[in-house]
């Protein structure tokens, strides 16, 4: 049996239910490529439907939702040049801003900025970092390795990833997937308060520290942010760990799906 195969089964025994959703995707992304037949079963592809009421697995288990944490006012949506972006409509509109303009250093080196995408009603906002070297090159977000296991993540709370918006802090690639500097953060975040002004979501998920902090515009560790329910304007804001992180540390996942069930919660509240 292999060592991937030894480690689901034993996951499986230790964890119940909804959780094994969540725990298969992180085992499948951590297995070889070309892993043997033995391999986990694999989840549902992003494209399939919503799981029906009576398979809501996500449910079961799901932690009370904690109590509030930061309130932000939104900013005006205005570029460090004085460029105003309110009288942008659309997302398209904000795209094709993005894709038209230089706003800091990041953005000459660019194969292509990545502005974001998904569905323009959202009920559901997941904001990253910035693009790496597989969304800087197809002008997508989340599509690389760390995409995958957001996939699977949205999946795992019942939707789909069509249904949802995805985008990130900085919309061009800093280079070797360093974190974005202020300078950055600050040049690119009108872009972002727009986009969730135009979508309005129900709740907004920040992955990571940097997209809490910027988000929050608070100087806080990922711990300090975890655990609330922040609010952007009104629209209640979780922060939780970057897919990128879990890939490199699953014991991150368990608090993850904590927290992903707690934004799903709030959906509905
Ligand atoms: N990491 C991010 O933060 N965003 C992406 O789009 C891809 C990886």
């Amino acid at each position: 049996m292999s060592d991937e195969r030894r480690r689901y089964l034993a996951q499986q025994v230790e964890l119940g239910g909804a959780e094994v959703i969540l725990e298969t995707a992180l085992v499948r992304r951590e297995a070889p490529a070309g892993a043997p037949a033995s391999s986990p079963p694999s989840p549902s592809s992003p494209t399939s439907k919503s799981s029906p009421p009576s398979q809501q697995k996500w449910k079961k288990g799901a932690p009370p939702i904690p109590g509030p944490g930061i309130y932000i006012e939104p900013p005006a949506p205005t570029l460090l040049s004085g460029n105003a972006l309110s009288e942008l409509e659309t997302l398209d509109a904000v795209a094709e801003r993005i894709r038209t303009t230089h706003c800091c250093g990041l953005c000459p080196g660019r194969t292509n900025a990545v502005p974001g995408e998904g569905n323009p009603s959202a009920q559901l906002m997941f904001i990253g970092e910035g693009p790496g070297a597989t969304e800087d090159a197809l002008g997508r977000p989340f599509v690389g390795q760390a995409g995958k296991l957001l996939d699977e993540i949205i999946q795992a709370i019942g939707h789909r990833r069509e249904d949802v918006y995805i985008t990130n802090i900085v919309k061009c690639r800093p280079p070797q997937n360093r974190k974005p500097l202020p300078d950055e953060i600050a040049a690119c975040m009108p872009y972002l308060h727009r986009q969730i002004a135009l979508i309005r979501p129900k709740v907004i998920v920040a992955l990571g520290g940097t997209a809490g902090e910027a988000l929050l515009d608070a100087r806080k560790s990922l711990g300090e942010l975890r655990g609330k329910v922040h609010s952007y304007g009104g629209i209640p804001l979780v922060v939780t760990y970057h897919p990128a992180a879990l890939l490199r540390n699953p014991n991150w996942k368990k608090p993850t799906w904590d927290d992903v069930r707690i934004a799903r919660q709030l959906i509905d509240r």
